[in-house]
């Protein structure tokens, strides 16, 4: 590590504890040559894959965003912030354990329906109408009809689609934020 001071290459650690619940490593250098101290930080290097979209465009993944998709599903369900976080790290892990350098979106979104039929059937639906780009309201109808098949909480179409949210309305095409 190079001295940011004086630009020489001969650092000594003269203290190392472990920081940030034993996630970082806090190294406290002096440089040999000019005497001048400085902090270090050593964290694991753990980077997502970046997502493809749709369109072919790469994106870094955002995870604000994802969070906000899931909040947006769950709106008013009786899930807790805590479960969301958990669902939230069990998608970054599976993210991670691809060890892939890019994944596409459709991958994390069917991952992120995957966890939300585990965890609520009208944030499910709601999230799934978005995304799988139901064609028309029958084939909604179906997926509700299916859930209910299943022996699944009783959903209507007026759960799914709010008023001043017509995910069915055809202009409304867009894919959720993953
Ligand atoms: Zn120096």
């Amino acid at each position: 590590m190079y001295c940011p001071f004086c630009g020489d290459s001969e650092t000594k650690v003269i203290d190392s504890r472990l920081v940030a619940e034993g996630n970082q490593v806090r190294r406290r250098r002096e440089c040999q040559e000019c005497g001048e101290r400085f902090t270090t930080f050593e964290s694991a290097e753990l980077v997502l894959p970046r997502v493809i979209k749709s369109n072919g465009r790469r994106e870094p993944f955002d995870e604000d965003k994802l969070r906000g998709g899931l909040l947006r599903a769950l709106e008013k369900r009786p899930v807790s912030l805590e479960v969301v976080e958990s669902t939230l790290n069990r998608i970054k892990h599976q993210l991670r354990a691809t060890g892939e350098r890019e994944v596409k979106s459709r991958v994390v979104g069917e991952w992120v329906m995957r966890e939300l039929r585990k965890l609520d059937d009208v944030a499910y639906v709601r999230f799934a109408s978005v995304y799988r780009r139901f064609q028309d309201v029958d084939e909604f109808q179906e997926e509700i009809d299916r859930l209910r098949g299943a022996g699944k909480s009783d959903i209507s179409a007026s759960d799914v689609v709010s008023e001043d949210k017509p995910v069915l309305a055809g202009q409304s095409r867009e894919q959720p934020d993953v």
